[in-house]
């Protein structure tokens, strides 16, 4: 990305300017082309029951839905009706279950307004107040599984939604890091960036709007990714324990 994008004040002007500075993002070989039509070629290609099956799974049938619905380029409603169109509802509710997440966020954010940039709940466990280091926002931790991620993130601006928990997981609970700091980066860099869904997705994972801490071990990591870390990582594996060696570990006998 260049340093700086000084963009001049008319419209046709200030789309040159941005065509030429990010040269992937228009053509063929774009990730996700802009606008309602492209956001209605992708809802087409949803497949629900096979999101069913793999969702969970980083090569499974997600949508890539998230930056049309986002944007305005297509509704929550036009996503369930699309799915329900093609197939019978009991086939269609996991996808729908999905999309309903997005709205309760939306509907949490209304009331609460800016507060959820802080703590909604009191925390389960105890949390960290480190800002996030240059090792975490470089992708330079030496762990390959959140490397990647962050140069998805930063590259490409998708992460998959387990990915995503694992990365928030990782900084929240296995570096101590505040969830806000880390929240407020990882935004910045989505294409789908949404403070509701994104915010109250890290105030989830840090147990400030949930039940509990979400913490992953390496055997979930090797399941969901594929393998394509584990098999070749030398690295010393913070993930590699039992859920409750780990959550002794994290957090004492608070949360065991
Ligand atoms: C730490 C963290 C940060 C997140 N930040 C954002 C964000 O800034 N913006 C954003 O839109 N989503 C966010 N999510 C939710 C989710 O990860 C993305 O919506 C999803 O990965 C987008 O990819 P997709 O369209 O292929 O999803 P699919 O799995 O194909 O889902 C279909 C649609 O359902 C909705 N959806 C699915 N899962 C969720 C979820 N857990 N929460 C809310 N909506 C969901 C989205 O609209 C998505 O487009 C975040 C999740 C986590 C754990």
């Amino acid at each position: 990305m260049p340093e700086q994008l000084y963009l001049p004040a008319d419209r046709a002007s200030r789309l040159a300017s941005i065509r030429a500075a990010f040269p992937g993002l228009e053509g063929p070989d774009c990730p996700t082309p802009g606008g309602r039509a492209a956001g209605l070629l992708r809802l087409q290609r949803v497949d629900p029951v096979a999101y069913d099956r793999s969702r969970n799974f980083l090569d499974g049938a997600v949508t890539g839905l998230s930056p049309y619905v986002r944007h305005g380029c297509i509704t929550l409603g036009e996503a369930r009706a699309h799915s329900l169109r093609v197939v019978p509802a009991q086939r269609a509710w996991k996808f729908i279950f999905e999309l309903a997440w997005r709205d309760f966020w939306r509907r949490v954010w209304k009331s609460l307004g800016p507060a959820v940039r802080k703590d909604v709940e009191r925390p389960k466990v105890a949390l960290g107040q480190a800002p996030l280091p240059d090792d975490v926002r470089e992708g330079r931790t030496g762990l390959p599984c959140m490397d990647a991620t962050v140069r998805q993130l930063v590259d490409e601006g998708y992460v998959h939604n387990h990915a995503r928990m694992w990365f928030a997981s990782y900084c929240v609970h296995f570096r101590k890091l505040s969830w806000r700091s880390c929240a407020d980066w990882f935004m910045g860099h989505l294409i789908d960036g949404d403070l509701a869904s994104n915010h109250l997705s890290w105030q989830w994972v840090a147990s400030t709007f949930g039940a509990k801490p979400y913490i992953f071990n390496k055997e979930n990591v090797v399941k969901y990714s594929g393998n394509r870390w584990c098999a070749g990582c030398t690295a010393r594996c913070p993930f590699d324990d039992s859920y409750p060696a780990l959550s002794r570990r994290l957090f004492g006998e608070e949360a065991t």
